[in-house]
């Protein structure tokens, strides 16, 4: 058993079609190879060779049917990696449907990656589209055998940002398809924990075998983002500082990106229409990979990256107990 810090590197592996979603604008078909596969993915994987990092995917299932798509899911298990359930469709009101539709939106995702991964492994992980969670949607993930949820980001800028996002659209006659989730949320610990009946509150007399929620890493405190649009965002010197102050309390460090985060939208097909809604878009590819590059040097000083279903045998000695 590891004695030294550990991190996970998780990528929501979300294509195009989604950003275009959200920002109202026409969509490209779910059945097209997508640049983030193509472009991004290819990127992600060799930055993680060379720093000898092994991380987690999240996978859309639906996006498994498309050729192109398939050879990057091959290379993701055969360098070490892990494969994780992001649902079949990535519906953002995931947990407005009812619990057979939750179900089915897991199980199906569950069969079209099934085969990608290596004789005498499954799928143990689930993250939901919008980081919303409820204790059906986790309760249907206890009774499927899933050992850990990461679906909780406990950020409270991010939150309020998206629901003023929300209500501008609403304002403006164009409703989002996000669903804000509970502000509950914005109390959960930063640290893994087995949820209770309240997905955002720990059990007290937690059960061995039970579901772990593997909380997003946002800073301390603060609670700002610490997520990968961040890491391309913030000041430099600010980002190296805020890194180093969560390395230290966090003895595991959750770290989420968006595949998008490797993306160069100015060369690389299919996004144009998305650069003036993101910010994050109009940062040259040259510095993303540095942003990236130097805060992955930065965490492996101190912490070792495995990928998430791997830490878990570690937690009972990382996380801190429950309060009673
Ligand atoms: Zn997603």
């Amino acid at each position: 058993m590891t004695a030294l810090p550990l991190c996970s590197i998780s990528v929501d592996v979300d294509t195009l079609r989604f950003y275009h979603d959200i920002h109202g604008l026409p969509s490209p078909s779910p059945h097209q190879a997508d640049a983030i596969y193509t472009h991004a993915m290819p990127r992600i994987l060799r930055m993680f060779r060379n720093l000898g990092i092994r991380g987690t995917f999240f996978i859309i299932g639906e996006d498994a049917h498309v050729p192109a798509h398939q050879e990057i899911l091959h290379q993701i298990i055969e360098e070490g990696h892990e494969i994780a359930n992001h649902t079949y469709h990535h519906p953002y009101r995931l947990t407005a449907l009812s619990p057979a539709q939750m179900e089915e939106e897991i199980a199906q995702a569950e069969e079209i990656l099934q085969p990608f991964l290596k004789e005498g492994q499954r799928i143990v992980g689930f993250r939901s589209p919008g980081y919303n969670t409820t204790p059906e949607l986790l309760q249907i993930l206890r009774d499927r055998g899933y050992l850990y949820d990461s679906s909780v980001f406990p950020s409270s800028p991010y939150y309020l940002a998206k629901a003023s996002v929300m209500g501008i659209m609403q304002l403006l006659g164009r409703p989002s398809r996000a669903l804000l989730g509970s502000p509950k949320v914005l109390r959960a610990p930063y640290h893994p924990y087995k949820p209770a009946g309240n997905p955002y509150v720990p059990a007290k007399s937690p059960k061995e075998d039970d579901l772990w929620q593997l909380p997003i890493a946002v800073v301390p405190g603060l609670q700002l983002p610490l997520i990968g649009t961040y890491l391309i965002l913030y000041p430099e010197l600010l980002l190296k500082a805020m890194l180093q102050w969560a390395l230290k309390i966090y003895p595991f460090f959750n770290l989420e990106l968006h595949a998008i985060d490797f993306f160069d939208a100015y060369n690389d097909p299919g996004a144009s229409a998305l650069i003036p809604h993101q910010h994050d878009l109009r940062v040259s590819l040259t510095r993303k990979l540095a942003r990236m590059e130097d805060s992955f040097t930065q965490i492996q000083k101190s912490h070792i990256c495995l990928p998430l279903a791997e830490v878990l045998s570690s937690m009972p000695q990382l996380a801190p107990p429950p309060k009673s």
